[in-house]
């Protein structure tokens, strides 16, 4: 059974048994005569009938008609008490209002214009048959009743007309307004709910770190990401001082504030922000925090860990001054190797001529000797600073590093108080690449190492292999590079070794790039420098687009 079904069972109930008490008690303690009997028939009726609404409202599931069912039989009865109680001068005709009332409240206008127009029909037709005597009056000690003229009746009639209508509109206006702010309410409080769980979402779910803080600077909330950046968690961090996470120093968080106030936001990147024994790169903005009424209620500070970000466009930065340099040795190969051929050419239609001295035909001689020399220094330069086509072959790397190191071992730059100390296990590993080229990247390597100690030192050079990658390290006694020298490293023409040209760790970078490899350095000024080449071990998709780009980047110059 519908809830409002049950329920106007339930008041009936609990009505018709207040009024039969009120009447027993006032007729015990007043000691007048009072219509008792029919309250008792009453009551009787209506616990009858309730047994009656129940079976009906197990059977009939719909609401509306258990209402009026219901509606309908209370108008009745009450008919039938007004009836007996007096008819026209029955006190309680004012019953036919609470039906109405409720039945506007529960089914809003159309219930309470129904209820209305059967309580008009029920005792204006009732209050006719009496009056013209079609039905006898029962006689009520209790009663005296009024000398009924026709135009009173009508009148009582009309004035009862009226209340009802008018009781059955206001009621009706009342409780559909009150329904339809109720059910405002329930979608406000249902977005409300929404638009909480969406912010805590957005919060928990950007990948940007978020801390807000009290006026003070005390930390009240951080989210996963920023717990994540920070390697830390909530507990630790909230309720500390921003100043010990180390996004700002105690005087620069007073600077900060300060400008806040004046420009709305502070932004900051920091290179070497301290987490946990590493040093990051982070940026974070930080803006004040208002309440909804504007009330300013502490700050927001958002972060982000920058530190591959900006590696990459390091090595993107690099990248493009290789290419340019490519381009611009093209660019010289033709501005010198083609006038130097055509001196060439005319000096040697020249040498021919049977006129020339022989102190002529040995100067001429001397020309056609150097502008060779010098093709072929310009040609080697120029293969320097662009690798060729990469000949690609299986190859032992094992065994080309030892040769190398043979070579170099042997060579007349290795002084008597340098020494090589070789760890390359296994001796035998086979890889896929230029074994040319490789072999170049390691005779730069050391002879680098070797430059860098000038009053004699150790290189180490150890291999290791994993799943992946075959990894082989040069690790000097040398004089190391500040930090400045380490971040240009592999930038052409920048050179701090006495007869350097500032090209072999660009093209070392190159080739190792071109084998979809990569170069690391780690370097302290004083204690030496490691150098890391790491290849792979199957090496296919990266190489092939770096043949590709050496080939588009040839076919411009
Ligand atoms: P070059 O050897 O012609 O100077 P490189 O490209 O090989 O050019 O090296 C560039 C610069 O990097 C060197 O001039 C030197 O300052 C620095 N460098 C390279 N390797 C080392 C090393 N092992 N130890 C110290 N500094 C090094
Ligand atoms: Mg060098």
């Amino acid at each position: 059974m519908p809830s409002d079904a049950r329920m106007l069972i339930a008041v009936r109930v609990v009505v018709v048994t207040t009024l039969l008490l009120a009447a027993l008690i006032i007729q015990y303690t007043v000691a007048e005569v009072l219509p008792i009997d029919y309250l008792y028939a009453t009551a009787a009726v209506t616990y009858g009938l309730t047994l009656l609404y129940i079976g009906v409202g197990q059977l009939l599931q719909s609401r509306k008609i258990n209402l009026a069912i219901q509606l309908s039989g209370d108008l009745l009865v009450e008919t039938l008490l007004v009836y007996f109680t007096g008819a026209l001068d029955s006190p309680f005709s004012f019953l036919y209002l609470v039906s109405i009332i409720t039945a506007s409240m529960m089914l809003y206008r159309r219930g309470g214009l129904f209820a209305a127009s059967g309580a008009v029909i029920l005792y204006g037709a009732l209050g006719d048959l009496i009056f013209y005597n079609l039905i006898p009056l029962p006689q009520q000690s209790w009663i005296v009743p009024t000398a009924w003229t026709t135009s009173r009746l009508y009148l009582n009639i009309a004035t009862n007309f009226a209340g009802f209508y008018a009781t059955a509109l206001l009621t009706a206006y009342i409780s559909e307004k009150l329904q339809k702010t109720s059910e405002e309410l329930d979608v406000n409080r249902q977005n409300l709910a929404a638009l909480r769980a969406l912010n805590e979402n957005v919060v928990e779910s950007i990948p940007s770190g978020l801390v807000t803080l009290s006026p003070e600077g005390i930390v009240t909330f951080v989210n996963p990401a920023g717990c994540q950046i920070l390697h830390t968690d909530s507990r630790t961090v909230i309720g500390r001082h921003i100043a010990e996470l180390g996004f700002f120093r105690t005087e620069e968080w007073e600077d900060a504030r300060r400008t806040l106030a004046a420009e709305g936001v502070v932004r900051v990147e920091k290179n070497n922000f301290r987490v946990a024994d590493d040093e990051r790169s982070l940026g974070y903005a930080l803006t004040p925090l208002n309440t909804l009424q504007g009330v300013a209620s502490g700050y927001t500070l958002i972060f982000q860990d920058l530190t591959d970000m900006k590696k990459l466009e390091a090595e993107l930065r690099l990248k493009d001054r290789m290419a340019a340099v490519g381009e611009l040795s093209a660019g010289i190969a033709h501005e010198i190797r083609n006038p130097l051929a055509a001196i060439a050419g005319s000096v040697q239609v020249l040498k021919k001529s049977e006129a020339l001295s022989p102190q002529e035909q040995r100067l001429m001689s001397i020309i056609l000797k150097e502008s060779e020399r010098l093709n072929k220094s310009i040609a080697d330069f120029l293969r320097f600073v662009r690798p060729q086509d990469k000949r690609t072959t299986e190859f032992d790397i094992a065994a080309s590093l030892s040769e190398t190191l043979d070579l170099l071992a042997n060579s007349p730059e290795l002084r008597p108080d340098h020494r090589i100390e070789r760890h390359i296990a296994p001796p035998s590993f086979t890889l896929v690449g230029d074994s040319d080229q490789i072999r170049q990247v390691f005779w730069n390597l050391a002879r680098n190492a070797f430059q860098a100690m000038p009053n004699g030192g150790l290189l180490r050079v150890s291999t290791e292999v994993d799943a992946d990658s075959y990894r082989i390290c040069f690790n000097d006694s040398g004089r190391g590079m500040s930090e400045v020298d380490q971040r240009r490293l592999f930038q052409p023409f920048r050179t701090n070794f006495p007869s350097g040209t500032g090209l072999g760790m660009a093209i070392s970078y190159r080739i190792v790039q071109a084998h979809g490899g990569e170069i690391e350095v780690a370097s302290r000024p004083g204690a030496g420098t490691m150098i890391t080449v790491s290849l792979p071990r199957r090496a296919a998709a990266t190489m092939d687009r770096n043949v590709d780009r050496t080939h588009s980047v040839r076919a411009t110059g």
